[in-house]
């Protein structure tokens, strides 16, 4: 946590402290606001007006193809406050009770669920009901079964379905991916990627505690961006698991989900990923060790700043609204109707899911998992 300090860096991955929010002061990369036309402006309605819904709102204003025109919350004051703040009119404005209403609203386009784990299936399926584009936060759901029938809906529909997955607008990760692919430093063998934070001044109530909120502890909601990580930097999909769930040093805390949890991708080129994620400590970064020589960010898997050094040099680029940047992209592809990029769909979503579900097997079995 060098250049990064811990709470805005608790705040940033949207768990646990409290209500504040601390919007990321970042520069968009996107270029100033063109003159767009609003026709060619996406319509978009967050769903869930909590942490997260306020950074994006930061990559909404700053986006060029996207406008925040609907809002679903369970909260009159939070609608009465984004109406105003944000010119929503009441008809744009919806509960979780008159969400399926949007089906009979042109006027929104796509629906950003940013509601608790466990209840991303339901709202997919349900904006996809409505015949409305939608983009998912992270975890996409809980179980790979979950995420195929999220995507067979949307297909049914002939809606686009997308994970909120921002960091591939981020030029770090995509050097990163360069690096490790095109094997600028010849074959990677070892990577290292880890994601967590002290968990302090949590709620028990809170929801990330919630096993049928939550799905798990920290490998649901920041280790997907390890797993994610490992996978793009090798362009390979594992072929095994292990893992090593414990300890639980906050017992009082953990008594549904995990609070730290360590495992290892075995790629089929003979690389390896070991990662952790932890409520337990601070941890943001990414290694990779190849033939000759090594690459690696830290911080690496949160919103940044980002800083990339190579075994030759150092790499750094210029700091990106993550959220912008992926917004825009999603809105230009929608609105040319063209299919989103692999990288961010829900097919990319399902995979992670099914390396997910096996390192919880692989954890509680102590077996190694192999995937088919
Ligand atoms: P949050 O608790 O701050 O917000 C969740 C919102 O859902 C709240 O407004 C809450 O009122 C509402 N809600 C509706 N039904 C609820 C219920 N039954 N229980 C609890 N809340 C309910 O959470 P958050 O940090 O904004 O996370 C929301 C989603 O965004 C999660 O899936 C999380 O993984 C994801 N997220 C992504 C990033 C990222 O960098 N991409 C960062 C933070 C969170």
């Amino acid at each position: 946590m060098s250049t990064y300090s811990r709470r805005t860096f608790i705040e940033q991955m949207g768990w646990g402290l409290g209500a504040a929010v601390t919007l990321p002061s970042l520069v968009s990369m996107t270029p100033e606001r063109a003159n767009v036309q609003d026709k060619q402006r996406l319509n978009i309605a967050l769903c869930g007006l909590g942490r997260y819904a306020n950074v994006l709102k930061g990559g909404l204003a700053a986006s060029q193809y996207c406008r925040l025109a609907g809002i679903v919350t369970g909260t009159p004051a939070k609608a009465a406050e984004w109406q105003r703040a944000y010119g929503i009119p009441d008809k744009n404005s919806y509960t979780y009770q008159t969400f399926d209403q949007l089906s009979r609203n042109p006027d929104i386009d796509l629906v950003y669920i940013t509601l608790p784990n466990g209840l991303h299936k339901e709202y997919v399926l349900r904006a996809a009901k409505a015949g409305k584009h939608v983009i998912v936060e992270k975890p996409m759901a809980f179980t790979e079964q979950d995420c195929r029938e999220m995507i067979d809906a949307c297909q049914k529909a002939g809606v686009q379905l997308a994970v909120g997955y921002r960091l591939h607008y981020d030029p770090h990760h995509i050097e990163l991916k360069r690096l490790g692919q095109d094997k600028i430093f010849g074959q990677v063998r070892l990577m290292e990627a880890s994601l967590g934070y002290r968990l302090e001044g949590i709620s028990p109530d809170d929801w990330h505690l919630n096993k049928a909120l939550a799905g798990g502890g920290p490998l649901m909601n920041l280790g997907v961006y390890c797993v994610q990580s490992g996978r793009y930097v090798l362009g390979e999909e594992p072929v095994a698991v292990t893992a090593q769930i414990g300890p639980v040093t906050m017992p009082a805390l953990f008594k549904e989900v995990e609070e730290n949890i360590t495992w290892q991708l075995y790629f089929p080129s003979g690389a390896i990923c070991t990662s952790s994620s932890t409520s337990n400590c601070n941890v943001d970064r990414f290694f990779a060790s190849a033939d000759e020589g090594y690459f690696e960010l830290e911080p690496a898997l949160s919103y940044g700043p980002f800083k990339g050094r190579t075994s030759r040099a150092a790499f750094n680029f210029p700091v990106v609204n993550q959220q912008a940047a992926q917004l825009d992209d999603i809105a230009q592809h929608i609105l040319a109707n063209k299919p989103l990029p692999v990288h961010i769909s829900g097919e990319e979503g399902r995979k992670d899911m099914r390396v997910i579900e096996a390192i919880y097997r692989a954890a509680h079995t102590g077996r190694k998992i192999t995937l088919a």
